[in-house]
């Protein structure tokens, strides 16, 4: 299977999948994780309807940003505060913020650049400690920096799941979208009526990401590898 067939079949299965929910299709964005593949194969996801991409280095991202214009890229990967003004520079959303010091520098590399630079809190819902992102009981701190930062707009929070057991995976979901909600009731009415995006699900598990409320779910191997069964 290609890119092309794979993005067109996932990009039906997650559809149809909003509908089996009661949600509507268009409020579930595809992110096609684009990591490990070269410009050619993003092209290949491109011709079958591909407009969103995720990225986890900043070199790939500026490289791919450049070749591949009128896409729209996501930073998805650790961030290093001396690549944050190239992670500004091309990413239309970054959802891998969980250090305040981070946001601060991000303000900064957004004001430079003229833009308001659009990020989501990575959280640490299940605690595992090989995950990255806050902790839940800091998340509000930092979402709450974040509306102070006047070149910085937080639209919402991340997460990644526990691999395999699938009661961890739902209890995890669930957990972002109770965060959510409990975050932007305390916000004023302006930043949380920005306050709307739940990015969570990947190959494996995007179905409960999804039932639990995701409106970004981050596909890479499902779409990009040869191996991948679903
Ligand atoms: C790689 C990656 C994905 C995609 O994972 P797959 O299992 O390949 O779908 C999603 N989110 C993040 C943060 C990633 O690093």
């Amino acid at each position: 299977m290609s890119a092309f067939e794979n993005y067109q079949t996932v990009a039906a299965q997650v559809a149809q999948c909003a509908l089996d929910c009661g949600r509507n299709p268009q409020d579930v964005t595809l992110i096609a994780v684009s990591k490990t593949v070269d410009t050619e194969t993003v092209r290949q996801a491109m011709a079958a309807g591909a407009h969103h991409f995720g990225e986890n280095r900043p070199e790939s991202l500026a490289a791919k940003a450049d070749a591949l214009e009128d896409q729209t890229w996501h930073f998805i990967g650790n961030i290093q505060s001396r690549q944050i003004p190239r992670i500004v520079q091309h990413a239309a959303l970054i959802h891998s913020l969980y250090q305040p010091r981070h946001a601060e520098k991000i303000n900064q590399a957004a004001a430079a650049a003229g833009k308001v630079q659009q990020v989501l809190v990575e959280v640490n819902v299940s605690g595992e400690e090989s995950k990255s992102g806050c902790a839940p009981d800091q998340a509000a701190h930092l979402v709450r920096l974040c509306t102070t930062l006047p070149n910085v707009c937080v639209r919402g929070l991340m997460t990644m799941a526990p691999r395999g057991n699938t009661e961890a995976v739902r209890a995890t979901f669930a957990g972002l979208a109770a965060l959510r909600t409990d975050i932007a009731s305390s916000l004023d009415a302006q930043s949380a009526s920005q306050f709307n995006e739940l990015s969570m699900g990947m190959s494996e598990d995007w179905r409960e990401a999804i039932a639990a409320g995701a409106t970004m779910v981050r596909i890479g191997r499902a779409i990009f590898s040869d191996t991948f069964e679903g």
